[in-house]
């Protein structure tokens, strides 16, 4: 069964954009994944199929409207579809590998951009979006979201990436970030590989790479570094 995407949104033409070429592109083309961008005003009634309006109470921008909203999603995923709805959202519960994983092993996502101030929250309400953040930070719309979104789960799917195991080894995969690479040449600008490297000896090397890991777990995201000595704790 292969991992069917619906994107809504004011620019289809986004789309798949980058996500048309190497992995993700040889993988659609093979059919592991589709992708459909649905244009969010083809759902606009009136004359100047408007799709925003002034918020309520006052204030800067526009808020997208939740009728015209509702139409298109109703149109993307009618009643028992069985993919989870996402809205794009920089007040959403922040991605993470393991949704990610999650969203993989399902049937695929219709995903939800903004754009402006955002959406009407009774759109939110009624159509149960799960709201999701790829950071802290703000983008202009949910579009180059949906794509990192998209990205990291069809690298996930069966048969997308040639090596299954790099899969598993990456950083958050385990709870910490990954240990550094290096590859020929063996001396770069008076830079040598790390001897140990060049040992043939694999227990040392994974060792050696563990130990990297948690070093610059430790230092980069004290975070990601008390989640994992509390896993190891309860192991
Ligand atoms: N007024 C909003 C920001 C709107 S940005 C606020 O302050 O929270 C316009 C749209 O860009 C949003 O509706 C959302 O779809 C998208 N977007 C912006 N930042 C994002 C982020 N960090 N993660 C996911 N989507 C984001």
């Amino acid at each position: 069964m292969s991992f069917r995407a619906t994107v809504l949104t004011l620019y289809p033409e986004m789309f798949p954009g980058p996500l048309a070429v190497s992995l993700a592109g040889r993988a659609k083309a093979s059919g592991t994944w589709s992708l459909e961008a649905v244009q969010i005003r083809d759902f606009a009634t009136d004359k100047h199929r408007s799709v925003d309006d002034t918020p309520a109470g006052g204030g800067a921008g526009m808020v997208m409207r939740a009728d015209v909203l509702a139409r298109a999603i109703d149109h993307a995923a009618p009643e028992g579809d069985p993919r989870p709805k996402l809205l794009m959202s920089p007040r959403g519960i922040p991605l993470t590998q393991a949704r990610v994983r999650q969203l993989a092993t399902g049937p695929g996502a219709v995903i939800l951009c903004g754009r402006f101030e955002g959406v009407d929250q009774r759109l939110i309400e009624a159509r149960a979006l799960e709201e999701v953040s790829i950071g802290d930070y703000v983008l202009s719309g949910g579009e180059p979201a949906a794509l990192v979104l998209l990205d990291a789960v069809v690298r996930l799917l069966p048969g997308v990436m040639g090596n299954e195991s790099s899969g598993t080894e990456e950083s958050f995969e385990s709870g910490l970030l990954e240990h550094p690479h290096y590859t020929r040449p063996q001396n770069f600008e008076g830079g040598e590989i790390p001897e140990v490297l060049l040992s043939g000896n694999h227990r040392r090397i994974a060792e050696w790479r563990l130990a990297e890991a948690e070093k610059i777990t430790r230092e980069r995201r004290p975070d990601l570094w008390a989640a994992y000595q509390e896993a190891a704790k309860s192991k």
